[in-house]
């Protein structure tokens, strides 16, 4: 042959939330589970400054960032690794973690990244029933076989808005081999308020064999300039720092990321906000026979079963008056449901507002 050839995968590249539409200016992007309040104003007004010098390398180790993680959250930062997205700490771990033929369990609709990055690294994706749209322990644990090196879960999951309760995740811990990693994606915890619900971080910052992840894409507002991290033991930091692409975090992202840490009346704010419009929004769209998750994270995973139109219908009438939401057929495969970030005050209004004419049609 005289063509290059590269390696074929099996897989489905991942589809991101859109965020435009043809001929429309004008969108109100409810895709992506994005922040609701945008970028706080003490983080912008760090990263607008004159001074801002982007001729020399980064801090490949993040030092500032994982000092002031270590101080929020109370735990080692020599136990903390930061990533281009944790996105990136993902693809380090299956990197790490898992040979060809390896196995890794994902829930049946989990976050897609997991599957993808396990795939890419030659792993074979083992899928967990759900129960509900809920991630079940007994499902998982039905799945492990001697070839499992890796368990991904993500709490509250993604798309589905359900959740593990501290209970489940500890059983989930304690009935799983000890030489399997649980790794526990924490990308939405600060939203959290729910009393039977514990973080990742909170439940296992001791333990070695679990892998925990954070990002700094959602409550913190900085989707774009990639950044997030992970916790393990000081082992598996170690080995994944020999592994990661040196300069994989740029300046501006970790000079932004430790002022979001520090403000605190943003972070309140934003809780507040999506606990206050999530739940409006659901006792809303119930009237119209359209039900969803119980209030978690910052998005509901709408159900059409009930409901006398059909999820591509409001979707494709949405979008005709410039509102995007996340469709759950791709990738995801969850059929007649639909995916709404909280948005802002002006946006959940006029999304309301839409949402009432589509049903008065
Ligand atoms: C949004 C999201 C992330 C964040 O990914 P980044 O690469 O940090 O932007 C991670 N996990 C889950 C489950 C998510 O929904």
């Amino acid at each position: 042959m005289t063509t290059i050839k590269f390696k074929k995968f099996d897989i489905e590249a991942y589809k991101p939330g859109k965020s435009s539409i043809r001929k429309l200016k004008k969108i109100i992007k409810l895709s992506a589970n994005e922040s609701a309040l945008g970028t706080s104003a003490r983080v912008k007004k760090i990263i607008s400054k004159k001074n801002l010098n982007f001729f020399r390398y980064p801090d490949g180790k993040s030092k500032k960032l994982r000092n002031e993680i270590s101080k929020k959250f109370d735990c080692d930062r020599e136990k903390i690794i930061c990533g281009a997205g944790s996105d990136e700490v993902i693809q380090m771990l299956c990197q790490l973690f898992l040979k060809p033929k390896d196995e890794a369990i994902v829930p049946q609709y989990s976050f897609l990244m997991y599957r993808i990055y396990a795939k890419i690294v030659g792993a074979n994706v083992i899928f967990a029933k759900e129960k509900k749209l809920k991630v079940s322990v007994s499902e998982i644990l039905k799945k492990v076989s001697k070839k499992t090196k890796i368990v991904f879960i993500a709490n509250p999951n993604n798309p589905t808005g359900t959740y593990l309760t501290k209970f489940e995740l500890i059983e989930l811990r304690k009935k799983l081999r000890k030489n399997i990693l649980l790794v526990v994606d924490d990308a939405y915890a600060e939203y959290m308020k729910n009393k039977d619900y514990k973080s990742g971080l909170d439940l296992f910052k001791k333990k070695e064999n679990v892998f925990i992840l954070r990002t700094f894409s959602k409550i913190y507002g900085l989707s774009s300039l990639r950044i997030g991290w992970g916790y393990g033991s000081r082992r598996v930091i170690n080995a994944l720092n020999i592994i990661k692409p040196p300069f994989n975090v740029n300046g501006v992202a970790q000079k932004a990321a430790v002022e979001s840490l520090k403000d605190n009346k943003f972070i309140s704010r934003s809780i507040k906000h999506n606990i206050f419009y999530a739940t409006k929004i659901k006792d809303f769209l119930n009237n119209y026979g359209i039900s969803s998750n119980k209030v978690s994270a910052n998005f509901l995973l709408l159900n059409f079963a009930k409901c006398k139109l059909k999820a591509k219908y409001f979707y494709e009438n949405l979008k005709k008056k410039g509102i995007i939401l996340r469709s759950t057929e791709d990738g995801y495969k969850i059929k007649n449901m639909l995916r709404l970030s909280i948005g802002s005050k002006k946006e959940n209004l006029r999304f309301m507002k839409v949402t009432e004419s589509i049903f008065k049609k």
